[in-house]
């Protein structure tokens, strides 16, 4: 039985006496992970009957991995929906950098130089509706975190930031040595793509460096790469590092923040094919 089809047995309020923060997340984790469906008081087992035989019952939910990814990210974005649904915008908006319109109670702000228009229930991103969970949560959880605190103004890399380790290495293999590669030799292209998003020159960055650009991913959040092109001469690849201000886990958690990088070396790859 999918998750879809177990979410009409339950009451679909989210109110949580079952232990999970929203339904979705329960039917998830009955459906993939095990969990008893018993947990849920509004499910009618008769009515339920044999249909989840096939499921490997661990009484585990979530926690046991028989949920995939995909299916783990639609139940945090449900989660997430759920959390922003109770917080008022208007009383947010000014701190998060969004601009907040009355007659329709929506965010408005831009996503890597696209424009995003949030209500309680959808997310359109340039006027489409987001397919991808992971983009959802990330700016579930850019409003979720209120803005964060100012800038301090000190560039640091990941490797700086708390409990960083197992990130270090997504980041360098997904965002700077991607932007390295496809860059490498194309200073020019990658200040072009910078300057699509509305990205600008870093003023007083590392000296070496043949480009230093900082471009906002989200209002509050702007990232810096610095880029060192290739020498072959020397033997020298291109070479990128990201830095992020010092308070930047204020403004997002630092799984939000790889995955706002790796998009970010995605998003100037697709403007460098077009
Ligand atoms: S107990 Fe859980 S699954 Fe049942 S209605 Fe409430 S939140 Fe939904």
């Amino acid at each position: 039985m999918q998750p879809f089809e177990f979410l009409k047995f339950t009451r679909r309020n989210n109110c949580r006496e079952c232990g999970y923060p929203a339904c979705l997340a329960f039917t998830v984790a009955v459906t993939k992970g095990g969990e008893d469906p018993g947990k849920c008081p509004y499910v009618d087992m008769q009515a339920l009957g044999d249909k989840l035989a096939m499921v490997d019952c661990k009484n585990g939910g979530l926690s046991e991995i028989g949920v995939l990814p995909a299916e783990k990210d639609m139940a945090l974005v449900a989660h997430l929906k759920d959390k922003i649904r109770e917080m008022n915008f208007a009383a947010i908006a000014s701190n998060l950098g969004c601009a907040w319109s009355s007659a329709t109670d929506c965010l408005h702000f831009d996503y890597l130089g696209r424009e995003v228009l949030l209500s309680r229930d959808t997310i359109l991103l340039a006027g489409q509706e987001i397919a991808d969970p992971r983009d959802q949560i990330l700016l579930y959880n850019y409003i979720f975190y209120g803005g964060g605190d100012a800038d301090t103004g000190e560039w640091v890399g990941m490797e700086s930031l708390p409990n960083s380790i197992s990130k270090v290495r997504t980041l360098r293999v997904y965002c700077e040595e991607r932007i390295a590669s496809r860059f490498s030799g194309q200073e020019a292209l990658l200040r072009h793509c910078a300057v699509r998003m509305d990205g600008t020159p870093a003023e007083k960055m590392e000296a070496s460096c043949s480009a230093a650009l900082q471009i906002k991913v989200l209002p509050n959040l702007t990232i810096v790469l610095l880029f060192w092109d290739q020498e072959p001469e020397d033997g020298f690849p291109a070479r990128v590092k990201v830095l992020y201000d010092r308070n930047v886990l204020s403004v997002l958690d630092i799984e939000s923040l790889v995955f706002a990088s790796e998009r970010l070396a995605e998003r100037l790859m697709e403007l460098s094919d077009e």
